[in-house]
């Protein structure tokens, strides 16, 4: 029997997909990559963005149709609002939330409109650990040489434009028992890239007080680890939030090589009146401040941020604070939404007061201004050797693409002899906007 998965979002939301594949694999059923010879299908999504929405409905409804003529099983996961549920349930077979998960065997035993014989055999053949708690269930990794690791599930910060706290629950961190173990598990098989995942991640251990590890003793104990290793990891984590970035989680970074010099640090908005609309729970200066520490104790990190535009409310005057605070900050990379209001989120009730042609410029305008922060850090970096890791040819196969250990994208000549995951020494010889061009050593 085959599946085919379909998945909208996030990195959480491949991270939950790579648990998914691993219970249908311990099925014995195998992937597809085409829907018309799956027997099971499914989506993994962000019911809270709308262009997400309007993909699940245009293929459920195509999904449905082919029901008239084959058994089909179809379902539908990750980041779901309550009241969607029901509304969704009229249209997939399943519909649940990834904490749910481990019980996706019983499921599909129970509710599936595809139960033949021999899918029941299949069930009472499933290895007791994938009935267990989510994230004790084995990842399929989509990658021989970086993986996701979750430690830590929901939010407890109620950003008005956002729903996660809604769709995922309160935050919940993982043990550490259980993340020190995959972290093992994945350096034992050459992993190089590791990445930490939490719609929180550094307010890991806030829910177990004095029970379990505070986040930079969790990057202490990984880093620990990492050092013992031949193929030297790199170690990141996102998202943290600025109201629980510490001096020590930087302090921590500093002391360990594995930890990864990159921090990804979502502002939001450069105007204290935004923010406060936005319950973010830190004002600039708070933000400053922790980008000061970041600057003097690792002065080689690279900076990437968050930001909305176009947020209810926001004036020309607000925006400018925006684009001030981006240019002070000097960001390798920010990743620019225009608001949209999210279903489910407090901010979806307010009227969207800025038009979508003025969000657009707003837009631009701070593009320019990454562009221009960007490129001048890479042009800093030309005559300087780094690392890189591989990721594979480009798409016209003339040159080899990679990423430094800041993440910038970086290009190199064409050799036949380097793969994906391969980690080497290369010069910096040019650079562009948001990329940089280099030589093997
Ligand atoms: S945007 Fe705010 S509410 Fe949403 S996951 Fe991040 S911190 Fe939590």
């Amino acid at each position: 029997m085959k599946y085919y998965l379909l998945v909208l979002g996030c990195q959480m939301n491949l991270s939950d997909s790579e648990r998914i594949k691993s219970i249908f694999n311990s099925m014995g059923f195998s992937e597809t990559q085409e829907e018309k010879d799956a027997q099971i299908l499914g989506v993994v999504a962000c019911s809270v963005r709308q262009k997400a929405i309007d993909k699940v409905f245009n293929r459920i409804h195509k999904w449905n149709q082919q029901k008239k003529t084959k058994n089909l099983l179809t379902f539908l996961t990750g980041c779901i609002l309550e009241d969607d549920k029901k509304k969704f349930l009229k249209l997939f077979d399943l519909v649940f939330q990834t904490k749910e998960m481990a019980a996706l065997p019983e499921m599909i035993g129970q509710y599936g409109v595809v139960t033949p014989a021999s899918l029941k055999n299949q069930l009472q053949q499933i290895p007791q650990e994938t009935q267990g708690d989510f994230w004790q269930i084995n990842p399929e990794y989509q990658s021989k040489y970086e993986a996701y690791i979750p430690i830590q599930n929901g939010c407890n910060k109620f950003c008005t434009y956002c729903a996660v706290p809604y769709t995922r629950g309160r935050e919940e961190s993982r043990p550490s028992g259980e993340i020190l173990d995959e972290f093992d598990s994945l350096m034992s098989r050459g992993f190089h890239n590791v990445t930490l995942l939490g719609q929180n991640v550094n307010s890991y251990g806030l829910d177990k007080k004095g029970t379990e590890l505070t986040f930079p003793h969790l990057l202490e104990q990984l880093a620990l680890r990492a050092e013992q290793q031949k193929q030297k990891p790199w170690i990141y984590f996102t998202s943290p939030h600025p109201r629980d970035m510490t001096d020590e989680v930087i302090e921590v970074m500093a002391k360990y090589p594995s930890l990864a010099k990159q921090i990804h640090l979502p502002l939001q908005s450069g105007d204290d009146k935004i923010l406060g609309d936005m319950n973010r729970s830190h004002n600039l200066q708070d933000y400053r401040r922790i980008v000061e520490t970041i600057r003097k104790k690792l002065p080689q990190a690279t900076l990437f941020t968050d930001i909305i535009v176009g947020f209810p409310g926001e004036e020309e005057e607000h925006f400018m604070n925006s684009l001030r605070a981006m240019e002070e900050f000097e960001y390798n990379m920010a990743f620019i939404a225009c608001y949209s209001p999210r279903p489910g989120a407090k901010s979806s009730r307010w009227e969207d007061t800025v038009s979508q042609q003025i969000k657009k410029e707003r837009l631009h305008r701070l593009t320019e201004v990454l562009m221009k922060t960007s490129g001048q850090w890479n042009q800093r970096q030309i005559g300087r050797e780094t690392q890189m890791l591989v990721t594979g040819p480009s798409r016209k196969g003339d040159r080899i693409n990679g990423r430094t250990e800041g993440m910038v994208n970086i290009q190199i000549p064409m050799d036949q002899h380097l793969q994906a995951g391969d980690r080497i020494s290369v010069e910096i010889t040019g650079a562009m906007g948001l990329s940089l061009e280099a030589v093997k050593k």
